[in-house]
């Protein structure tokens, strides 16, 4: 049976109008220093509100659909720019996060999907991962640790662990098809407009780049303008959208608070430090919490292609997902795949240069095909790297990712800020 839709909610009567506006706002409890904004019944129209039977493509490789997806419809298979054997399936809108639960346990969601066959090949063909991963760069000496080094003790666990509650705590879910989903996106922009202040080098949007494929979420960002290579491009996101297999829109149950509030707040808490004392890169810097991540990398896809389709120059992408699960035998994994090889090097430097010293370990990781935002970065021909815990966090994508499941603090978090602020300070510089 269908869950009825806000159109069909509009239409009854008064009280029954005030009762679904109260469950649309922000849980009791939750502290909320940034105001989120409470979202109107009449935002939210279908066919989010109820079960989404719209057509998606969705592209895997051959080996993640024989495992886990052979229950989509195989439309095609094709190979791309370098070999790698793609399976093109059909299914709908609401069987994306059982497909995504269907990799518990494993890097997720290990796929893209599209709203139309047209644009599923349309990536493919354009997809430039095999060039972007070889590509050669000009990247930086480590030479800011006059910058870096006090940013590295700045860091607070507690405006981290703040972030984290806030996100997995307000809502149920920040499904990207859920009125919840779209007040995260606005407590996001409300949490970086206070930190951008009055800044006019400093601006928080909605990236428009999305549109409705993001469903009622859009990517938010925060753009620094650099001083003196503001067309160099550096970006630091992750994504903020979460996912279960626990019913569709506003019922499901997603607290999502390491995958991905975890990163979101670090990414958040390195924006926090870096502005906190006027700092001014030379290069300008994007920070960026990708919509729509679990349904398919669709927001950072969109965001990257946008960059490209616009000729603008990205010099580096630091995207983290996973960030507070200490579980595994190093505090960190560097993605060896559909990441640029000379900028994983960089990132190893700068982990010895700043984050060795202090007693921390770095590991390595396969990710997989489309496992987070950075292979979007990739596919549009960007250099891209990723890190993230190096055990995944056992509970991902479902009601147990909570905090108090991850220790109750922020204490592994902080190590991915101060790598974060380590990559910002010496790919970005410090202008005048
Ligand atoms: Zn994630």
């Amino acid at each position: 049976m269908r869950r009825p839709t806000a159109r069909a909610l509009l239409a009854t009567p008064v009280a029954a109008l005030s009762l679904t506006g109260l469950a649309l706002s922000p849980m009791a409890g939750a502290s909320l220093p940034f105001g989120p904004e409470t979202v109107a019944v009449a935002d939210y129209t279908a066919p989010h509100g109820g079960v989404d039977e719209s057509t998606r493509y969705v592209v895997t490789s051959a080996a993640e659909h024989d495992d886990h997806f052979a229950a989509a419809a195989r439309v095609d298979t094709v190979r791309d720019a370098s070999g790698q054997e793609l399976v093109i399936s059909k299914t709908t809108a609401d069987r994306i996060p059982a497909m995504n639960s269907a990799v518990a346990g494993e890097r997720a969601p290990g796929f893209r999907s599209f709203a139309t066959l047209a644009e599923a090949e349309a990536f493919i063909a354009s997809d430039r991962s095999a060039e972007a991963v070889q590509q050669q760069l000009a990247l930086p000496a480590i030479d800011n640790q006059a910058t870096v080094s006090p940013w590295l003790e700045e860091v607070q666990e507690s405006r981290i662990r703040q972030t984290i509650t806030d996100l997995s705590t307000s809502w149920p879910n920040r499904y990207y098809a859920s009125s919840h989903g779209k007040a995260a996106s606005a407590y996001l922009h409300d949490a970086w407009s206070s930190i951008a202040g009055e800044r006019e080098d400093v601006t928080v949007a909605y990236d428009e780049s999305c549109g409705s494929d993001c469903g009622v979420q859009q990517n938010v960002t925060m753009t620094v303008q650099g001083t003196e290579n503001p067309d160099e491009i550096v970006v630091i996101g992750a994504h903020y959208d979460s996912i279960s297999d626990t019913g569709s829109g506003d019922s499901m149950q997603a607290p999502g608070a390491d995958d991905n509030a975890s990163a979101t707040a670090t990414v958040t808490e390195v924006a926090q430090v870096a502005l906190a004392n006027g700092w001014k890169p030379k290069r300008t810097v994007v920070f960026a919490a990708y919509a729509a991540e679990e349904v398919g990398l669709v927001g950072s896809d969109a965001m990257a292609r946008d960059h490209a389709a616009q000729g603008k120059n990205v010099v580096g992408v630091l995207n983290q997902d996973m960030t507070n699960y200490d579980g595994g035998s190093t505090d960190m994994a560097l993605m060896q795949d559909n990441t640029n090889t000379e900028l994983n090097s960089f990132n190893s430097e700068l982990f010895d240069t700043y984050l060795a010293p202090k007693g921390m370990t770095l590991g390595t990781m396969e990710c997989g095909y489309g496992c987070s935002d950075h292979a979007s970065w990739t596919a549009a021909g960007y250099p891209a790297s990723m890190v993230s815990e190096s055990e995944l966090f056992p509970q991902l994508h479902t009601t147990g990712d909570a905090l108090e499941n991850t220790g109750g603090t922020a204490d592994h978090s902080v190590k991915f800020a101060q790598f974060g602020l380590a990559f910002l300070g010496e790919m970005a510089k410090t202008g005048a």
